[in-house]
């Protein structure tokens, strides 16, 4: 699905990674390129404006690293916004309620419903170790409830038997019930399709989802429909609701735009892909594994990453010997303050330490809290960089200044600076302790 803009995408990279420098006009031109890709790979106009906006702009500020070059970063950032564009997380079918879990399949008539409800029934069969239960609510097509029947049939799930002349919520509420006498984990209910989006069709689907509830409403997509599956998408979203999708025909030579429109346009994760005719051509929708896919360069992501990881540690290291010299500024209180938030804050640290709860209630009513180490990050971040190096120039007035400008009072400031002439003080007196005790050293 994704051939022609990976591709594009490899050649425009290509060429960037192998420069050696790079300026704003080159990270320009290389972002009008994959503009042009994207577009024509049917990706909304709106995702890829504001797809290209964000790496420009990351690129452009981003912090140079000794061991790799400009356009690997590039590359990288190029990576990490596909992925987040995709929806940075792979996001399974979510089965966590009471059984019988109702599970709502919706979509267009053609999209691949039917087959892909029996591909998910086999999978949670054979994988999840469910027991699940079928039944198709297409009152109007009884050849439609045939062709369930047939592939519960094929890959060993059970379906509802057909009883002619009920109606959509009336077969629902009858699956439900049978679920429940025979002990189902699962029950899949495939609603009927229609050629195109209609009212009528809306109006069932609303009713069957009020009558049964489900876990999971997720709709079914022909992905070589391109910008059609996502307005699809967004209008069964707006009148039912859905809680994902599953993109079908992924193994066709679509030209990836649904894929990459779906999440940013209509906030639902895709779940699944639907990968070819066979009951087993069903995968998971990861993000990171789709996005690798697309780049194709893996290698030079993970470089970065190591690169990054690396360049963390020697900061570390330079601020530990640092803080042994006595030369603890505050640059280096932002990044301790920025290491306890990464740690899940006050509470978060605390909690990892034995026998401190005590410790944690005092600075509870002390009013040292997560909201403190956020007033305390953006009463430094106003600070100039001058300022952060030499805190002796912050008099009066610059407090005043600093104190409006992190939306703070003077006395946050005084206390913010106060505080740090303590950590400083201790950890020169104490020799080396912010390298060996980490950053709760000078609070505790
Ligand atoms: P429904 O009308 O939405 O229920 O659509 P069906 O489930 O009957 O599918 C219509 C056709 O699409 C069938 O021939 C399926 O085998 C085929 N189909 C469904 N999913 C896929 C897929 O992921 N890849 C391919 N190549 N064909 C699919």
């Amino acid at each position: 699905m994704f051939d022609s803009l990976t591709d594009r995408l490899g050649g425009i990279l290509d060429r960037l990674k192998r420069r050696g420098a790079l300026t704003e006009a080159d990270v320009n031109e290389a972002m009008r390129e994959v503009r042009r890709a994207l577009i024509e790979a049917d990706v909304a106009l709106d995702v890829v404006r504001s797809f290209t906006d964000k790496v420009r702009t990351r690129a452009v500020g981003a912090e140079v690293i000794k061991s790799v070059t400009p356009g690997q970063m590039v590359v990288k950032i190029v990576n990490d916004e596909l992925v987040a564009m995709l929806g940075s997380d792979a996001k399974p079918i979510d089965l966590d309620a009471a059984p019988p879990v109702p599970v709502l399949m919706v979509g267009l008539q053609g999209s691949g419903k039917t087959t892909s409800t029996a591909k998910i029934a086999k999978r949670l069969t054979e994988r999840g170790n469910r027991k699940v239960l079928m039944a198709s609510l297409d009152t109007r097509r009884p050849a439609a409830m045939e062709q369930l029947a047939m592939l519960g049939t094929q890959v060993g799930v059970a379906t509802l038997p057909i009883v002619a002349g009920q109606s959509a919520v009336q077969i629902a509420r009858r699956a439900m019930e049978a679920a429940r006498l025979g002990g189902y984990d699962v029950v899949m209910l495939d609603t009927a399709g229609r050629v195109t989006l209609d009212e009528a069709l809306m109006a069932e689907v609303a009713e069957v989802k009020a009558a049964t509830k489900p876990h999971e409403v997720l709709l079914v997509a022909d992905s070589l429909t391109g910008q059609d599956a996502v307005n699809t998408a967004k209008a069964f979203d707006e009148r039912v609701g859905l809680t994902g999708i599953v993109l079908t025909r992924a193994d066709g030579d679509g030209r990836g735009g649904a894929a990459l429109s779906m999440r940013a346009v209509t906030g639902k994760p895709i779940k699944l892909l639907g990968t070819g005719e066979k009951m087993d051509a069903l995968e998971d929708f990861d993000p990171r594994r789709v996005a690798g896919r697309i780049l194709g360069m893996g290698d030079v992501v993970s470089l970065v990453e190591k690169a990054v990881e690396n360049i963390d540690a020697e900061k570390a290291m330079a601020a530990a010997d640092r803080m042994r010299k006595g030369q603890f500024d505050l640059d280096d209180l932002r990044m301790q303050l920025d290491q306890m938030e990464k740690l899940g804050g006050l509470g978060g640290l605390m909690g990892m330490l034995p026998g401190v709860g005590k410790m944690k209630n005092q600075l509870a009513a002390s009013g040292m809290n997560d909201g403190v180490l956020k007033r305390q990050k953006a009463i430094i971040d106003s600070m100039t960089k001058k300022e952060r190096r030499n805190p002796k120039l912050l008099d009066g007035s610059r407090r005043k200044r600093i104190a409006s400008g992190s939306g703070t009072k003077v006395e946050d400031v005084n206390r913010l600076m106060k505080m740090h002439r303590q950590m400083a003080d201790m950890m020169k007196a104490m020799g080396a302790p912010g390298a060996k005790r980490g950053p709760m050293a000078g609070l505790a």
